[in-house]
């Protein structure tokens, strides 16, 4: 009953429109660069940053908020999550399709969504597994008001080859995997699928590349970026590597997704190409707990490429994929648990909260609304008693949550 219990701080926390916040934030780091700046004031105002500094006067009458002993930065965001699935199992992933409907699915999206932006990630990016769009529903009722919670994008459904990510389907059971897949299976289907998904809502386009022996060539990717750049959206690809991998890199995707096995030469070529890598680092014992093959080698060789990752020099985002329940711990502390693959890899703290806010800004194509604290952006703020460029273990301790310029949650 864990995952039901409601959070009341979250349902009260009403934008203050037309009132002015001040924000005394005693370490106000730039995650873009890596500094700190002491002592500045953060105006807010309608939701968003109107001034920033040292010597920001604060008009009468406005309401102050005290973070003077405090590290203040943007909010995290995660470019690749899963918020309507949850299972105990990697394999029962297609099984839940069967058994929880969309309605269930978007409960539980919400209920994730609002303990993610409580714990400070307050953009999320939701790649596929849906439930038949409940994440576009999801972040309808968001944007409305009717809910508070993080801003979400949302992917709709997969696109890929015949058969989703489903493996050893009897033919009698028909293409269940539909309900979250569109299967695509040449330049003009995948044409089809991607206007099919814009049309129902989607802010990106996914496809899995590499999921079946089969897998998409050069052309059937290109087709997928055509069709979705021309719509204004990127198009992230699951793929892991190989051939598959190779494919996608020469079509020049937006963002590559997991790409465990990615080699230096296919790294270099995805920096020399602006292709991002959204490797979805893995902690070993949560693979382990979710009873996936090779669970622990996986682990190893996740921490190896992200270690290659960053000397080669690729840019990275920071990204999860969580969609297993891991002892009893919930979404946000699941999230966090990645911290250590990224220390284990060695990439210094400053350039794990880059990837958290300014690169996965601009792989979302948000960064000139949100991902800094600078003017003119919506203020979402967060705030921990201790720096996180010390010891990136300090997200653990967020205690100050502002979204869109309203306070969720504050230091008891
Ligand atoms: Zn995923």
């Amino acid at each position: 009953m864990r995952i039901w219990l409601l959070r009341v701080c979250l349902l009260v926390a009403v934008p203050a429109w037309g009132q002015t916040v001040a924000i005394r934030a005693g370490n106000l780091i730039d995650p873009s660069n890596g500094t700190v700046a002491r002592n500045q004031v953060i105006l807010v105002k309608d939701k968003k940053i109107v001034a920033v500094g040292a010597n920001v006067d604060i008009p009468k009458d406005t309401a102050v908020i005290d973070l003077s002993k405090e590290w203040v930065m943007p909010g995290i965001m995660d470019a690749h999550t899963h918020v309507t699935q949850s299972v105990r199992y990697f394999r029962e992933l297609d099984h839940n399709y069967l058994v929880e409907g969309t309605g269930l699915r978007s409960l539980r999206g919400l209920h994730i969504a609002q303990i993610l932006l409580n714990a400070g990630i307050t953009t999320v990016r939701d790649i596929g597994n849906d439930a038949n769009f409940a994440a576009v529903d999801l972040r309808k009722a968001i944007d409305a008001g009717w809910f508070v919670g993080p801003t979400v994008q949302t992917a709709g459904k997969i696109i890929g080859p015949f058969g989703g990510q489903s493996t050893g389907i009897p033919p009698e059971q028909g293409p269940f995997w539909r309900y979250e897949y569109y299967d695509a299976d040449s330049p003009e289907e995948i044409r089809k699928a991607v206007r099919e998904n814009i049309f129902y809502g989607a802010d990106l386009i996914k496809l899995v590349a590499d999921n079946s022996p089969y897998h998409y060539s050069v052309d059937e990717v290109r087709a997928a970026l055509d069709e979705a750049h021309h719509a204004g959206r990127p198009v992230a690809v699951h793929v892991l590597g190989g051939e598959a991998a190779d494919n996608v890199i020469e079509a020049g995707v937006d963002s590559i997704e997991h790409g465990f096995f990615l080699t230096d030469a296919q790294l270099q070529k995805m920096k020399d190409k602006g292709i991002v890598l959204s490797g979805t680092d893995f902690p070993a014992a949560h693979f382990e707990a979710g009873e996936f093959d090779n669970a622990t080698t996986l682990g190893a060789s996740i921490v190896d490429r992200l270690k290659r990752a960053y000397k080669v020099g690729v840019k990275m985002g920071f990204s999860t994929d969580i969609v297993t329940d891991y002892k009893d711990e919930n979404r946000a502390q699941m999230t966090w648990d990645y911290l250590a693959v990224w220390k284990a890899a060695g990439v210094p703290n400053a350039e794990v909260l880059k990837c958290m806010t300014t690169n996965d800004a601009e792989l979302l194509r948000i960064q000139k609304q949100r991902g800094a604290i600078a003017t003119g952006l919506f203020a979402d703020i967060i705030a921990m008693p201790s720096s996180p460029l010390d010891d990136i273990e300090s997200l653990r301790k967020v205690d100050f949550v502002m979204k869109n310029g309203a306070v969720v949650r504050r230091p008891q």
